[in-house]
């Protein structure tokens, strides 16, 4: 089974938005920027997704206006019933003609809002098309909880629910978002009014952690009443016992870390929602809770830096987009680099890497990125060529899995423990080559390359503990069930030199007191 997103705005696809808007942007394999939420689906089911699984109104307006204008509807009025409907419809289809059994489409926005209205439509009619077995429709309510009054509230329920009805669906199961349990008798009130049976009003209360989820549902039953509404007969339990190990691990760390990130939207949680997940997993596989500390770049200098960043045991540079607060990164990284803490640079962060690396060791004080300083006399990290000609900004990065073949005898072969990978890209800038033999030559090794364009996608400093930057984003393919390699790396490293540091401040205050 798959899980796919409709969202209902206008934008072809999340990638020109803000973060501060929408939460990162999430990346597929085939190179599709997409709604953060896939991210989810992937730590959920440890399966890819796809461009098919991410759809916006702009996607869809722009394939049926593309449509109009090839002519494959001449002589028709074109309009959103039926035109815009049906390709929201084929699209609803896609994924099962890819082999999937069960597709769950997740329809983004509120019963209610104007734009949602053909997505609802669609459903409508998909619901009356299909199979009564072949169709369930969940509705997602939220049932308020007035602390004053110590009472749960199922008024805003009923009425979105009604607001569906008026729309032409009835939903089948309702999944309640609640605070507090919800009683027998609220249930019945629910499923009375929302004309559902009481089994099928589910309580999806807060949980400790998004991943306790599928296991509360399960209590709940809310499986049994998807696949008897389905006509599923032939299941058997669901083989959980890794879920299970992993959220034991995560309820019972043995240690705890303080790891730094760096970056320019570290006050939003979403904007760096696929990072912060890695680190759950990567801490469940290390028994060790992760706390991340955000740094404001913006706000480093080199005369705060050692006072800003002397509780971290890791420091991990965040991708991102423009100059502001570059300057404050690249303190961060020598930082890093002359204590022997442990660090990792994403995308945006390898790059400050690098252009630390030439300042600082190289001795060359100009370096930069292109991106910042277009007149730089030491462009270390630059455009590509085939990127120079482009100037349209939508879907024009390096986008998705590119293959990287890494050297052995180098940090990233002990992490990986295989000379073969592929990660996913989202990026327009590049290490220059030209730079790459007076960078090995200084002690910074490029470990990993993509053969098909000699781009260097991994480099690491040798004399450290462990120093470590990647062009592409791994963070993007971290699942419970495969927790990303690096990621489970540094958070030991950090457990390591958190040891190591301890130790050292305990025989300093040994000798203190003698
Ligand atoms: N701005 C950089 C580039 O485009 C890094 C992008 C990123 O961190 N995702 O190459």
């Amino acid at each position: 089974m798959t899980i796919q997103k409709f969202d209902p705005y206008i934008n072809v696809d999340p990638g020109t938005l803000n973060p501060y808007e929408h939460g990162e942007c999430y990346v597929t394999d085939d190179g599709a920027e997409t709604d953060l939420d896939l991210g989810h689906y992937e730590r959920f089911l440890n399966i890819p997704t796809s461009q098919a699984n991410n759809v916006t109104t702009g996607r869809i307006y722009q394939t049926v206006i593309n449509k109009e204008r090839d002519g494959d509807y001449l002589g028709k009025t074109v309009q959103v019933v039926p035109h815009i409907t049906d390709e929201i419809k084929r699209r609803m289809m896609l994924l099962g003609e890819k082999g999937f059994d069960i597709v769950i489409t997740e329809l983004g926005g509120t019963v209610g809002d104007i734009e949602s209205l053909p997505f609802v439509e669609a459903v409508r009619q998909i619901q009356w098309e299909l199979p009564e077995e072949d169709c369930v429709v969940l509705h997602l309510t939220l049932i308020p909880y007035l602390k004053a009054a110590k009472e749960l509230k199922t008024k805003p329920t009923q009425h979105s629910v009604k607001m569906l009805s008026q729309e032409g669906v009835h939903p089948n199961v309702i999944v309640c978002r609640t605070e507090q349990p919800l009683s027998t008798e609220l249930r019945r009130k629910i499923a009375l009014f929302c004309n559902v049976k009481p089994e099928a009003v589910i309580e999806a209360m807060d949980a400790r952690t998004i991943y306790e989820v599928p296991i509360k549902m399960l209590e709940e039953k809310l499986d049994l009443i998807v696949l008897k509404k389905l006509h599923i007969t032939n299941f058997t339990d669901p083989e959980l016992n890794l879920w299970k190990a992993f959220l034991e691990k995560l309820s019972q760390p043995k240690h705890e870390v303080n790891i730094g990130l760096i970056g320019k939207y570290v006050e939003l949680q979403d904007a760096y929602k696929s990072i912060l997940e890695a680190f759950i997993h990567a801490g469940a596989v290390n028994q060790c809770k992760v706390n991340i500390i955000d740094v404001h770049s913006e706000h480093l200098l080199p005369e705060n830096v050692a006072e800003q960043l002397k509780d971290l045991d890791g420091l991990l540079v965040a991708p991102g987009f423009g100059s502001r607060g570059v300057e404050g990164k690249i303190e961060a990284v020598r930082h890093a680099r002359e204590h022997h803490l442990p660090f990792f640079g994403i995308c945006l962060g390898m790059q400050m890497a690098v252009i630390e690396f030439a300042r600082n060791v190289l001795g060359w004080k100009d370096a930069h990125s292109t991106e910042m300083n277009p007149e730089t006399g030491h462009p270390v990290i630059d455009l590509m060529e085939a990127q120079k000609q482009i100037t349209e900004k939508g879907g024009t990065m390096r986008l998705g899995a590119y293959d990287c073949n890494i050297e052995s005898d180098t940090l990233a072969y002990r992490i990986y423990g295989q000379s073969k990978i592929s990660e996913r890209h989202r990026h327009r800038w590049e290490f220059n080559n030209q730079y790459a033999a007076e960078f090995v030559k200084g002690g910074l090794t490029t470990s990993g390359r993509n053969q098909g364009n000699d781009l260097v996608e991994i480099v690491e400093i040798i004399n450290h503990p462990f120093f470590i930057g990647v062009q592409y984003h791994p963070e993007l393919k971290s699942t419970v069930e495969n927790p990303h390699p690096i990621f489970v790396s540094f958070v030991e490293a950090a457990i390591r030199y958190q040891q190591a540091n301890h130790a050292s401040k305990f025989q300093q205050t040994e000798k203190a007191s003698v």
